[in-house]
């Protein structure tokens, strides 16, 4: 017999629904949101995306799409010039050899993790993860019942070292996922470290997913990095996770991929064809422009978010009780802020994010969601303008604090 509706008390949810959370960047979206609709005007340094639309020629290429009908279903794996695409872009820039077998096109990033995640860990395996990180990746981890054991890199300013990894490895631990450049710190790893973490988890039969999501957008002198840059035997223990998402604008197109070990792309592709099935068709094509053509548009972009990093660093480090070092890479700033906090009477960096979310309409992320409390998350995808206003209402909310 089957229970009415009317007598539901709750929701029956898996164990595995249960133990996962909605993510906590996505609460700070809602927030605004609704301050939004009561009128107020929100600076928005929260979001996790560029501001700038997808370039035309992109767009372009989606719309042909849709004119020649390519709206059908597509090989799971991906279509084949978008994973040529790809394999050529990545290794064209870094002198890898990848071929078609070791490409999987997926709905972004995110799955491009999660598929790889699910295709690896069993219940009760250790993943090693750094804290802070994408707050995603934890998540990810308990969904598959792996065990998440962290790695905390405040001691060495957010690089991750191979002392650390070395330190925290046992023969427990399957899988280290790293993020270069970081979401939320925006740090990079060194190409020599990137090594060395990888020979040490080569060395001690564990994984590695490498999320490089952000790989193109790097400062100079820092020259962009990816895992591809290894020598063919530590390359085949990582499985790159990229992204069209940040580096073209592409954020709701949702593309992304995966490049590794023809086995575990396989591994991946089984997840993905019994799930999404494939990321569209439209996106798809899209992104093999995105690829192929002028990769002016990226670099235009990425001056500008230099631009206002060169900005709004130097500002944060004027605002009293604040300590921020220059971003590596994406576009967020990682402001210590223990010092405001211990001044104003702060009992926790949520409660500064909420005070200036509150008071002062201006949305930025509590590094506690992140993993490291005492620091805030700034995003600068938003106008130099905005930028400058938020900095000025940061004094605003320290000199009422003072008085
Ligand atoms: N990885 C990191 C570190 C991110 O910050 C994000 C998005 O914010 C992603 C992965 C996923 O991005 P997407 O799924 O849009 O490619």
């Amino acid at each position: 017999m089957t229970t009415p509706a009317s007598q539901w008390t709750s929701f029956p949810s898996s164990d595995r629904a249960q133990r996962t959370k909605l993510s906590s960047t996505a609460a700070v979206v809602m927030a605004a949101e609704a301050l939004r609709a009561q009128g107020v005007k929100v600076i928005d340094l929260g979001v996790g995306e560029p501001d700038f639309a997808t370039p035309d020629h992109i767009k372009q290429a989606a719309k042909s799409a849709l004119d020649e009908n390519f709206t059908k279903y597509t090989a799971s794996s991906g279509i084949l010039p978008l994973r040529q695409a790809i394999c050529d872009s990545i290794n064209a820039q870094f002198g890898s050899d990848y071929t078609l077998e070791q490409c999987c096109v997926v709905g972004g990033g995110k799955q491009a993790i999660f598929n790889a995640v699910m295709s690896l860990i069993n219940p009760g395996d250790d993943v090693l993860l750094e804290k802070p990180c994408w707050v995603s990746f934890p998540e990810i981890v308990r969904f598959a019942e792996g065990n998440v054991i962290w790695i905390d890199t405040e001691p060495t300013d957010f690089h991750l070292t191979a002392d650390q990894v070395r330190a925290a490895i046992t023969p427990k631990t399957k899988l280290l996922i790293v993020n270069s450049p970081s979401n939320p710190t925006g740090r990079v790893i060194a190409p020599d470290e990137f090594r060395k973490i990888v020979e040490i988890a080569a060395e001690r039969n564990a994984w590695v997913i490498s999320d490089e999501c952000y790989l193109q957008l790097v400062y100079p002198p820092r020259q962009p990095f990816s895992a591809a840059a290894l020598p063919t035997e530590l390359r085949s223990r990582v499985l790159i996770a990229g992204s069209l998402s940040k580096t073209y604008a592409m954020t709701g197109w949702r593309v992304g991929y995966t490049l590794g070990h023809r086995e575990w792309v396989t591994e991946v592709l089984k997840v993905q064809s019994q799930s999404a099935t494939h990321t569209s068709s439209i996106s798809q094509k899209a992104a093999v422009t995105a690829l192929t053509a002028s990769q002016v548009p990226v670099v235009e972009m990425l001056a500008e978010y230099q631009r206002r990093a060169d900005w709004l660093i130097p500002a944060l480090n004027e605002v009293p009780g604040i300590v921020c070092s220059p971003p590596e890479g994406a576009f967020y700033a990682f402001p210590n802020v223990k010092q405001l906090m211990a001044a104003g009477g702060f009992a926790s960096s949520k409660e500064v994010a909420d005070e200036l979310l509150y008071k002062y309409a201006v949305v930025v992320t509590d590094g506690a969601a992140f993993g490291a409390e005492g620091y805030l998350r700034l995003s600068y995808a938003n106008s130099l303008d905005a930028i400058q206003e938020a900095v000025s209402r940061f004094h605003e909310m320290v000199s009422a604090r003072r008085n």
